[in-house]
């Protein structure tokens, strides 16, 4: 536990530490920081990727929940100007407040990044979600099978809500994995590196973000059955082939397209 520095590792806050300076160095790689870079930090630790940020970027904001942290990473990194904590909740976090021009000299989106805690990732992707336009990118380490999820194509075993809702918003990229001995603790299963880019220019709009999301929710609460029978309730046979789906087809098999394409003709005829 030497790399622990005296701090024991809460379960409850998904602390599994970095302690492998290749997998560290390849990280820091990936996100390649400039000096106009605006970085946030989700969940410093004990800073062993935050310690490289400072180096290089313009600003740096780091968002960590354990407060027993927070001492520390401000004695290891609080002499740097461009460098900020925010004690708080990742999930309840306003990253539109890091953006007030008054106070921020670096580019005007934020690069995000975090070796995230694994019973908070879905969440906090969807929170980040909510901030068109405030991100450049994102690079998180995450459990493996979630980072395949997210990158699974239609018609893929993967492919899910996660995977749709993350293709909206931005390409993603699985970079590399990571095996348990590189943190300690280890975790029990394998973790991968995910570049998300959000788009400027989404390759297809939906008229709802909030409706889209509800109707690909629901598609997936029945994986087995065919779409007309998961979507039931929200749509009907001439509404599923007017948006160019046949009724008989699974849900893992629409495509993304497919999805908005449904929703926006069902929100059109709402407004009807
Ligand atoms: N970045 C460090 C590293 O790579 O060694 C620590 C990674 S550890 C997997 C996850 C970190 O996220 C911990 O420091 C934990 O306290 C913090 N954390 C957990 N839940 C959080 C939340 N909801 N908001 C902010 N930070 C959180």
């Amino acid at each position: 536990m030497k790399s622990l520095q005296g701090h024991t590792a809460r379960k409850r806050f998904g602390q599994n530490f970095l302690h492998d300076a290749h997998i560290i160095r390849q990280i820091v790689d990936a996100i390649s920081p400039k000096n106009t870079d605006h970085i946030v930090e989700i969940g410093p630790g004990l800073g062993a990727i935050t310690e490289y940020l400072t180096i290089d970027a313009a600003r740096l904001d780091v968002i960590e929940i354990d407060r027993d942290l927070i001492p520390r990473l401000q004695e290891k990194f609080g002499m740097n100007s461009q460098f900020q904590i925010h004690e708080s909740d990742a999930l309840k976090f306003n990253f539109a407040k890091l953006l007030d021009k008054s106070n921020n000299p670096a580019s005007s989106q934020l690069r995000i990044v975090g070796n995230l805690p694994y019973n908070i990732s879905t969440p906090l992707l969807f929170h980040l979600f909510s901030f068109p336009g405030l991100i450049e990118d994102m690079h998180f380490m995450l459990q493996k099978e979630v980072v395949e999820r997210m990158a699974a194509p239609a018609g893929s075993p993967d492919y899910g809500r996660l995977s749709i809702m993350a293709q909206y918003h931005s390409k993603v990229d699985m970079l590399f994995t990571v095996p348990p001995g590189a943190f300690n603790p280890a975790p029990k299963v394998d973790s991968a590196i995910v570049r998300l880019q959000p788009y400027k220019q989404p390759k297809i709009i939906a008229k709802n973000v909030k409706h889209f999301e509800k109707l690909v929710t629901q598609a997936f609460t029945q994986r087995r059955k065919t779409i007309r029978n998961s979507l039931k309730t929200m749509a009907n046979t001439e509404q599923l082939e007017h948006a160019g789906i046949s009724p008989e087809l699974r849900p893992e098999v629409i495509t993304l397209t497919q999805y908005v394409t449904l929703s926006n003709l069902l929100q059109q005829n709402n407004s009807n």
